[in-house]
Parts: structure tokens; C-alpha cells; sequence
């Protein structure tokens, strides 16, 4: 039903690159088989669900949303997709995202960026827009996504859904695409905070080949749904001047919190005003060292008309690249460049450091922190930001991957136009059991 759905919508809806019928069918024959012999079944076993396109998958086509990928087939398969695979989760497609996860609206994808399924004119954020538009588009029970800077909680803001980005570690990034490697995380977007949790459980565990993999403990077991005694800190460096369609839902929900027994505590975080510079050098000179590896001669694209060597590198990347990314390359490598090194990339650093004390400072005072996920609902597609309005949509999500937090995003109402709002819970290394319990007693 899964599939014949995604088959019949994706069409309009594009939240899928490519559909993987057969490896779907397959599976699902295979765990109905068990179901006929009475097998018991694991927990996701049988479940349909989207990969995002980044994430690697042994013979099955793996673009990033690139042309520079559009016809990569990994050797291998990521930890995520082995662990998966290895319960028989069915696997619908590769979800739709920005090329390379760099964007906030999925409308840098080389194929069309995916519509949101609660209003076709609007975005469905990005980058992992695909992945949330197939499960708020019934065309996925749940995703797994990506999020270096907000890739997972924007989109699931901006479509309704729950988005989990995990501490730091928490699940392995081998066989994902690299962009930012210090801040990229994987992490699942469900319709409910249980599927989430469900998800998370199952792709957590510790990976020996990667080496900042920690794994962490299973937490669906220990959400009770009750926040009495939980402090729940709000910095209001967050809220200003959010549009009052954002602000009022907010409101309610920490009413909510404060009526379900939590215990609100003011706090500041002046320092989020140097957030979106830090993460963009990072991120930028990250991905401009990541992305080095496309140069035509192992794989991806190539240029077929060149004069030379260096014609040829420049032609493949020229043309394999979409804008955006060749933008944060240009960025990243300028940034990281002798003479400017010490101005931008080392501050950043710095910065990056002092970000995550003051975290630290925040967090000996509350358990969580509530803040809007994004200043504002889904965007008009096609609306036509400038490059700098794009990055401002990141400013509550971005500094969460600075410090290699954990933080949900869940919907917590509507903005009087019927799109969803959503709100960010932050917590503490960790601490996802935390965040999902105060998401799970909002709901
Ligand atoms: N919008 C942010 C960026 O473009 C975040 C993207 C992400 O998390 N992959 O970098």
C-alpha cells in the first residue's frame, strides 16, 4: 500500500529520488513468510519507511540529490541501512534532500525539490525535505535523515512531524555522505514521538568503524510521558522577534509544560548571535575538504570535453556541483586559506568552545531547553531567498550541532494559515530519553 502510494504521488510530490521497488517487495515477501510460519518479528521488521539519499546503499543508486552522484552506486552499505536491513525494515526509497544536505528548503536538489504534503505550495524544508514529505504524505510510516545544522528538525517543523537529531556519536555515520563531518548526525523523523523513540532504539548502537561512534542506550523504555519536577529552560535570545503566529503556539505549549508540572526557568544565551557565522565557516570549510573527493577521476561525474588535467577537474566540478554548493566550497576553502585561517576558521574554534559552555552553564540550571525550531512556518516554494536568508532560517537549530547536543522537534500547533509549528527541546549529552519524554507528555 506504502509503495503503490509513493508510486501514485511521488510524481507531484517528489519526495522520493528513486523508488527501490523490488528491494521493497522482496523484504515484505520475505517478512511475510516469517509472519505466515508464526516467527516472532523484531521491532521495525516489515515496517515501509525513506532513506535520505545520502545515506549509502550497497546497489542501490545514491545521488546526494548531486548531478555529480546522479548515477553513484555505493560497494557498501551504511551502518544505518545494515541494521536496518538486517530486521527486514522495508525500504520504499531514497528520500529527496538539498544536493550534498546543504539547504533549508530542499529546493537545491538537482531533481526538484519535494512539495509539503500539508500545503503543496509550500516547502518541505530542508534538507531532508524528501524524507518528511514521505512520511507526512502517508508514503512512509517513518524516515531517517540527516541533520548537520537543523536537516532533520526543520523539515519535520516545517511538515508536522517529530525529528530527532541525537547527541553527537549517538548513531554511527558510516556510509553517510559526508558535508560537515564534526556535525553531521543521523536520526529519525516518525508522526509521533514513540515512533521516533522506536526508530532511534534500533540505530543506536556502537560502531567499531566509526571512530567518533559512542552508541547510547535504547530509550523507549524509559519515557514515561511526565514532566512534573522536569525545569525546562527558556533563553529568550530564541524568541525575539519571532511573528507572533510562531510566538502564540510557544506560548501555549509552555502553559501546557508549566500546567503538566515542569517548572520554567529563565535563562540567556547571548552568544547566539555569533551562531550562524560559527557554523557556517565550520560547516563551509568542512564540506570544502569533504567534497575534494569528486574530482572525476574515481567516481561520479566527468567531464567527456576537456583540454587537460586541471580543464578536466574544474570542468567535472563546475558542472557536476549545483550552486549552492560550490558557494560554501569557495567559502570553505577561503576560509581556510593562509592569511585568513587565524581571522575566520581558528575564531570559529573559539567561538565554538565558548558556544558549548555556555550550553554547559545553561544546562546546570534546567534539564531541557524550549525554543522554536524555526522563526517561521514552511516557506513559499520558489520564493526566492537570498543566499544569507536561507542561512538566518538555521539560527535556533545549528548551535545544537556546534555543541553535539540532542534536540526533538515536534509540532506544537498551527500558525493560523494551517501550517504546523514546531518546537525545539534541547538536552544535555545524552540526555534523548529527556527530550522525548517532555515531547512525549506534550503530546
Ligand atoms: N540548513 C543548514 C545548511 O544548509 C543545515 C543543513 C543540514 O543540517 N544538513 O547547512
Amino acid at each position: 500500500r506504502f509503495l503503490k502510494a509513493a508510486e501514485e504521488l511521488n510524481p507531484e510530490l517528489t519526495a522520493y529520488i528513486t523508488l527501490t521497488r523490488e528491494a521493497a517487495l522482496k523484504t515484505a515477501d520475505d517478512v511475510d513468510k516469517k509472519i505466515q510460519k508464526g516467527e516472532e518479528l523484531q521491532p521495525l521488521e516489515g515496517i515501509p519507511f525513506c532513506l535520505k539519499d545520502n545515506i549509502s546503499t550497497k546497489g542501490l543508486r545514491t545521488t546526494c540529490a548531486s548531478r555529480m552522484l546522479e548515477d553513484y552506486t555505493p560497494i557498501y552499505d551504511a551502518a544505518v541501512w545494515e541494521s536496518l536491513k538486517g530486521q527486514n525494515a522495508v525500504i520504499i526509497g531514497k528520500g529527496n534532500m538539498d544536493e550534498f544536505a546543504m539547504g533549508s528548503t530542499c529546493e537545491n536538489s538537482y531533481f526538484g525539490g519535494a512539495k509539503n504534503p500539508r500545503n503543496l505550495g509550500h516547502v518541505a524544508g530542508g534538507s531532508s525535505g524528501g524524507v518528511a514529505a514521505a512520511v507526512a504524505g502517508n508514503l512512509a510510516v517513518y524516515g531517517i535523515g540527516s541533520d548537520t545544522g537543523g536537516s532533520i528538525r526543520m523539515p519535520a517543523s516545517f511538515c508536522g512531524l517529530v525529528g530527532l537529531k541525537p547527541t553527537y556519536g549517538a548513531v554511527s555515520r558510516r556510509g553517510l555522505i559526508a558535508y560537515g563531518s564534526s556535525l553531521d548526525q543521523i536520526g529519525p523523523i516518525a508522526a509521533c514521538t514513540e515512533d521516533a523513540a522506536a526508530v532511534f532504539d534500533e540505530i543506536c548502537a556502537k560502531d567499531p568503524l566509526d571512530m567518533t561512534s559512542e552508541g547510547s542506550e535504547p530509550v523507549s523504555d524509559k519515557l514515561t510521558g511526565s514532566v512534573r519536577g522536569l525545569r525546562i529552560g527558556l533563553a529568550k535570545e530564541f524568541f525575539d522577534g519571532l511573528p507572533e503566529s510562531v510566538r502564540r503556539p510557544l506560548d501555549e505549549a509552555v502553559d501546557l509544560y508549566r500546567k503538566l508540572g515542569a517548572e520554567l526557568v529563565e535563562l540567556e544565551f547571548p552568544l547566539l548571535k555569533y551562531v550562524l557565522p560559527t557554523y557556517y565557516i565550520i560547516a563551509c570549510a568542512e564540506a570544502s575538504s569533504n567534497l575534494g573527493r569528486y574530482d572525476g577521476l574515481r567516481y561520479g561525474h566527468r567531464a567527456s570535453a576537456f583540454d587537460d588535467l586541471n580543464d578536466f577537474i574544474c570542468r567535472t566540478r563546475s558542472e557536476g556541483f549545483g550552486q549552492e554548493v560550490r558557494r560554501r566550497i569557495l567559502l570553505g576553502a577561503y576560509v581556510l586559506s593562509a592569511g585568513y585561517y587565524d581571522a575566520y576558521y581558528n575564531k570559529a574554534q573559539l567561538l565554538r568552545k565558548s558556544i558549548k559552555n555556555e550550553f554547559s552553564k545553561m544546562f546546570s540550571r534546567c534539564d531541557v531547553l524550549l525554543t522554536p525550531t524555526v522563526p517561521v512556518t514552511a516557506l513559499k516554494s520558489g520564493a526566492g531567498m537570498t543566499p544569507v536568508q536561507m542561512y538566518q532560517t538555521d539560527i535556533c537549530t545549528c548551535s545544537v550541532n556546534i555543541a553535539g547536543l540532542p534536540a526533538v522537534s515536534l509540532p506544537c500547533g498551527h500558525d493560523g494559515k494551517g501550517l504546523p509549528v514546531g518546537m525545539q527541546l534541547i538536552g544535555d549529552k545524552f540526555s534523548e530519553d529527556v527530550v522525548l519524554n517532555a515531547s512525549l507528555a506534550f503530546e
